[in-house]
């Protein structure tokens, strides 16, 4: 098997895997960096964030606003810690992509434009008009060109990272193209793999997104943290999923129910307002995992408007005027006009819920580092923890660049520390193992298992048992179900045998991580036995702080169901408090 030498290797393109990237080859052109990518980096699902990142800039603003709207946002389940650092390098982050070259929306005025966004109670998120993930990871792509020593290998699958002597020293990936395994031999890594969203069928997340980078550091052994937390995005499009940006109602856009009734007054985050400029009061703009839930029971009560897809509410944004929706929402005209048949200066667009984000992810500690000695995580696929048990919206895009690079810093000084460079022998060996369990795959026959009955089936199962609602009785049901999918997937036959390109083979693996993660997020779910953020259950729907004011961390268990522990949740300054939403943004 071909062997690529690295000092890192990077698992990942997107937003977090380029910030590592850059990071790393900015402190030291002397390192070798293996930047590794299962689509080409423009492709991953960065390029897709539509409404901006989140950094305080404004004079009426401060670190500690921004602190206290994402812990309270996270329900205390934050590590405060991590909070802190997130809000202190946030502005540095966002100005550094300026000069890299980001072309950031601008007031009349020439200074940066900021937008309202979901939970934030000042306005903090900086943009590009609706095409913010675009240009992020525009700018970080063209500035990783500037740096040799950022190997790109584009197009390659990473398989199965290598762990020898306690320490990660690498990974297998599949050369794409060609279908050949090779080994990447590397003294640190990186997993920037992205979220998991497609283990559910209605989702925001592109098809990339099957959890391969969590599902990589789980079977070695590091544990999956808090991953019952699913974000559920209110404003997706039921024809496709697609999503219209929080920014849509951070510019002043309004939900309405079928009777055209600003409905979120009615769930504690009122009070309503006028029409027209400026409309930054709660309502619409409470957080992601409250509003989510205001739709569920709007729906109980029949208040929905029913279209084709099933119950929609209706989002309105006639009153902004053309001229504003082209200039700050031009994506979201043509989405809803493409998608709905919908023009959104004329008419009301029909949204609903929308699995989105994962909250959860590979436990790190604040610096981005694993249990596993040399493993590093960040983006989407970590769980660090700053989003806690509700991201607010647009934070994500800033955790992607303040833990890029920490992971990226984080990865130097771990080599600077002198691991011992481990044996080449153990280490082939193990790569060989890998291809050997990819070999077989493709010499199973006889089974009656496809990909895609089995991943509808777990669509299906997340979607019925772990949603925005959940009990206990439907999540002890969707861990056993997952169970027998799993037993079930390990019958699976291809039905492509070739070598070049081979997706059949890609989606099986692909489906392997999607199982994985599933299980994680199900068994967390039905251990903790309370509401709070994202993961409410009908059946114990307070926040129990005395028994669950912690991080739940999902272990690999080969054979059965994960095995589950839990962690403390670091408190610096906030203790935890009410959700209040009753009252005005500014
Ligand atoms: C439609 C949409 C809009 C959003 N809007 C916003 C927003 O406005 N603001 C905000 O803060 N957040 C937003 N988010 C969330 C945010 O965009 C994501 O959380 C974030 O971009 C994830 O970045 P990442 O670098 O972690 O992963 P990604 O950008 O998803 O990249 C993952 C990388 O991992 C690689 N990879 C995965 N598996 C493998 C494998 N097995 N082998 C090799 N490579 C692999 C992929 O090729 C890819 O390069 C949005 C999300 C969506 C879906």
């Amino acid at each position: 098997m071909e062997t690529i030498q690295a000092d890192v290797a990077i698992i990942g393109a997107g937003g977090a895997g380029l910030r590592a990237a850059i990071a790393l080859a900015e402190a030291d052109p002397k390192l070798k960096i293996a930047l590794i990518s299962k689509v080409y980096p423009m492709r991953s699902h960065t390029c897709a964030a539509e409404g901006g990142a989140a950094g305080v800039i404004k004079a009426d603003d401060s670190l500690e606003h921004h602190f206290n709207d994402t812990v309270g946002g996270g329900d205390w389940l934050c590590d405060q810690d991590a909070v802190e650092y997130l809000v202190q390098e946030a502005p540095k982050e966002l100005i550094r992509l300026e000069h890299w070259g980001c072309p950031w929306s601008r007031e009349p005025n020439g200074s940066v434009a900021v937008r309202p966004f979901g939970g934030m109670k000042k306005q903090r998120t900086w943009f590009a008009a609706d095409k913010s993930g675009f240009h992020i990871l525009h700018t970080l792509f063209q500035t990783s060109l500037q740096f040799p020593s950022i190997n790109r290998f584009d197009e390659y699958y990473a398989t199965e990272l290598i762990v020898d002597d306690g320490r990660c020293r690498g990974l297998t990936a599949i050369e794409m193209r060609s279908g050949q395994m090779r080994q990447i031999q590397a003294r640190a890594v990186i997993i920037a793999g992205g979220g998991a969203g497609r283990i559910f069928p209605f989702t925001t997340n592109g098809a990339i997104k099957t959890g391969d980078g969590m599902a990589l550091a789980y079977r070695a052994g590091v544990p999956l943290k808090d991953m019952e937390f699913v974000q559920y995005h209110p404003t997706g499009l039921p024809s496709t999923g697609t999503l219209l940006t929080e920014a849509c109602r951070g510019e002043g856009g309004v939900l309405l129910n079928k009777n055209g009734r600003r409905f979120l007054q009615d769930y504690g985050m009122g009070p309503e307002t006028p029409l027209g400029k400026p409309v930054f009061k709660t309502m619409e703009l409470g957080p992601r995992d409250r509003v989510s839930q205001a739709f569920w029971h709007e729906q109980k009560k029949g208040n929905m408007v029913p279209t084709q897809w099933g119950d929609a509410m209706l989002l309105d944004m006639r009153h902004l005027g053309e001229k504003t929706i082209n200039e700050r929402l031009p994506l979201v005209r043509d989405m809803s006009i493409s998608y709905m048949g919908v023009d959104p200066v004329t008419d009301p667009v029909p949204v609903r819920p929308v699995a989105h984000y994962m909250m959860g992810g590979i436990h790190t500690d604040i610096r981005a580092a694993t249990r596993l000695a040399g493993l590093f995580a960040a983006g989407e696929c970590a769980c660090v923890s700053i989003n806690g048990a509700n991201r607010l919206g647009s934070n994500s895009l800033t955790e992607l660049l303040v833990f890029g690079r920490r992971a990226g810093l984080s990865a130097m000084e771990y080599l600077q520390s002198g691991p011992n460079a481990g044996s080449d022998a153990a280490t082939g060996a193990l790569a060989n193992a890998a291809q050997a369990r990819v070999r077989a795959l493709f010499q199973r026959s006889g089974g009656k298992e496809s990909v895609v009955g089995l991943r509808k089936e777990m669509m299906q199962t997340m979607e019925q048992h772990a949603g925005i609602y959940r009990t206990g009785e439907g999540l002890g049901a969707a861990c056993d179900k997952l169970a027998e999918l799993r037993r079930r997937y390990a019958r699976v036959e291809l039905q492509d045998k070739t070598n070049v390109y081979n997706t059949d083979l890609l989606q099986a693996l692909e489906l392997g991580s999607m199982l994985d993660c599933a299980q994680a997020v199900a068994a967390s779910a039905a251990a903790r036995r309370e509401s709070r953020g994202a993961h409410q259950r009908l059946d114990f729907p307070s926040r129990d702080d005395k028994n669950y004011l912690k991080h739940s961390l999902a272990y690999y268990n080969r054979a059965e169901v994960p095995r589950m522990d839990y962690c403390d949740v670091v408190i610096t300054k906030s203790q935890p408090g009410v959700r209040d939403y009753s009252g005005g943004h500014e």
